[in-house]
């Protein structure tokens, strides 16, 4: 793996991370989103320094918003504290602000602006309409696993809204996303799960799905493709998003402070407000907080550990080549099913560069997945970029399988650009935390939405407000099984655990 690796940083300094050999609790993320039980205890705080720069980051250089602090000085005091500013801890503001106007906020962010798994994910907000109903049916029953889809139809709807309404500036998309299983046995399991959803009731009159090949291959331009399963999604510059929306945030009064690493939250001495945020800068007393913070979660709140895991996955950027640009552009967005539970995300960019950004669970990600496993201190080493093993796939997949790519002849500024790493946060029973954080009175969470999180954060966000503003869970309108209780907290935790240390490189 290490000669695998050209843009790889040393890992010698990487500080080791005790990992345990538990047995695995379910978690109904796909292949390559499952961490061993012997790793499922390894957290870290964001990387500081020598991160791989995301598309999105490219983008963005001179916008001030990435290293902004709304006072020179860490405000000592606050209402609320809010860690993190990738999109979840954007809306969970702009919410909160929303709700009460009047309160103080502080975001604290350990970096640039955003530059988490939100700066740096394959920009598909695509709501998950039957793949996974199979997985979440077995795992939380029937009426669960619909509302989880609902849900995610729910959040696409709201983030389409929020663009539209606002003109927002993010490259948005919207149009038909194909699954296309690459083989018969694939396309078998994929027609079980979608018949099981729709005997069961789920909403599928907005599905269209072809099962022969010869006609799954044209509508998709996929020559391997033994079906096709086409709805609404979209796709989006979700840099642009996010900070369009803590711009709204900020005008409305928010403080924002970047560069601020939140190092632990203590009870605050002083009597007048209950919780202190501890940072490298200096500390906040406040009387709520929200953990923001994803898959670094279990680094800053140590009964997260085991519950909520860090992972690098990697995005690659693909410039296509000339005789598959302009009208013969692709104009979809792309699931592409493998065996073994392996995915291809693909998002051409169709109203933008018409760059094609190829995320998901990769084949080739499974040998990243081992050797962060031989080396765990680097579970949040967002430091990695083009990994071989990763580009590999991807370039026989489109020489496979799209018309055109392997003739092409590429010029400079063509073909296999560039990829970058992000670290997702796996959560894991699979589904996200959303609520009060157990005996911690005035903290709350919303994280551990592994690689899906464009799908689910439109909702949690604001559902988790509405927890905060002292409404029943039913009225957030999320699946039951998001919510943070201290029932799911202890089962999860019934595991044994080492003492985990924490990855800091
Ligand atoms: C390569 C990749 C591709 C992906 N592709 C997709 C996709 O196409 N579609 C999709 O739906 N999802 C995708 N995802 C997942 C999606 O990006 C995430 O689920 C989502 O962005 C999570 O948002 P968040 O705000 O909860 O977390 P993040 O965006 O990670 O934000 C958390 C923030 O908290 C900060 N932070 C953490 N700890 C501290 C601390 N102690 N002090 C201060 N700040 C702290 C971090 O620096 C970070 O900025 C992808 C993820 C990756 C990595």
């Amino acid at each position: 793996m290490k000669e695998a690796e050209p843009g790889s940083p040393s890992i010698g300094g990487a500080a080791s991370v005790t990992t345990t050999n538990t047995s695995a609790a379910l978690n109904v993320e796909e292949h390559a989103s499952t961490p061993p039980a012997s790793d499922r205890h390894r957290t870290g705080f964001p990387k500081q320094g020598g991160q791989s720069m995301s598309y999105w980051l490219q983008q963005v250089r001179c916008d001030p918003l990435l290293d902004h602090r709304t006072s020179e000085t860490l405000p000592k005091e606050a209402d609320t504290v809010i860690i993190g500013s990738g999109i979840s801890g954007t809306l969970v503001t702009k919410h909160h602000l929303e709700t009460w106007p009047s309160k103080s906020v502080v975001i604290v962010e350990a970096r640039e602006f955003c530059s988490g798994a939100t700066g740096r994910n394959a920009g598909h907000c695509k709501p998950d309409q039957w793949r996974h109903y199979g997985k979440f049916e077995k795992a939380y029953g029937k009426a669960q696993a619909i509302k989880i889809m609902n849900n995610e139809s729910a959040t696409w709807k709201a983030l389409v809204a929020y663009v539209q309404e606002n003109n927002v500036d993010c490259d948005l998309w919207v149009g038909e996303t194909l699954d296309v299983p690459l083989d018969e046995d694939v396309a078998k399991a994929a027609r079980d799960v979608f018949e099981r959803y729709a005997n069961a009731g789920g909403k599928v009159d907005h599905i269209k799905v072809t099962h022969d090949p010869a006609k799954a291959a044209k509508i998709s331009k996929i020559k391997g493709a033994t079906a096709c399963y086409a709805w609404q999604a979209s796709t989006l510059q979700p840099w642009k998003l996010t900070a369009h929306i803590m711009r709204e945030n900020l005008k409305k009064g928010a403080n924002l402070q970047t560069y601020t690493v939140a190092n632990s939250i203590t009870s605050d001495g002083s009597g007048r407000r209950k919780w202190t945020v501890r940072t490298d800068r200096g500390a906040i007393a406040c009387d709520t907080v929200v953990h923001a913070t994803n898959a670094y979660s279990a680094a800053l709140e140590p009964s997260l550990r085991g519950l909520i895991t860090p992972k690098p996955h990697m995005c690659n950027r693909v410039v296509p080549p000339r005789a598959l640009s302009g009208s013969k552009a692709l104009c979809n967005s792309y699931g592409v099913l493998l065996a073994d539970g392996a995915l291809f995300s693909i998002n051409p960019r169709c109203t933008a560069d018409g760059n094609i950004l190829f995320g998901g669970s990769n084949p080739g990600q499974r040998a990243l997945d081992e050797w962060v496993e031989q080396n765990p201190g680097n579970c949040i080493n967002d430091g990695l970029a083009d990994l071989e093993s990763v580009t590999k796939c991807v370039k026989d997949f489109v020489n496979e399988e799209f018309d055109g790519w392997r003739e092409a002849e590429f010029g400079p500024g063509e073909g296999f650009a560039y990829s970058w790493s992000g670290i997702i946060g796996l959560s894991v029973d699979g589904v996200p935390f959303v609520g009060a954080l157990p005996g911690k009175e005035g903290q709350w969470i919303c994280a551990g939405h592994h690689g899906h999180g464009m799908a689910r954060i439109f909702t949690a966000a604001p559902g988790l407000v509405k927890l905060m503003n002292g409404k029943e869970w039913g009225e957030t309108g999320l699946p039951d099984v998001y919510q943070m209780t201290p029932q799911r907290l202890e089962k999860l935790k019934k595991v044994d655990v080492d003492t985990p240390k924490v990855a800091i490189i």
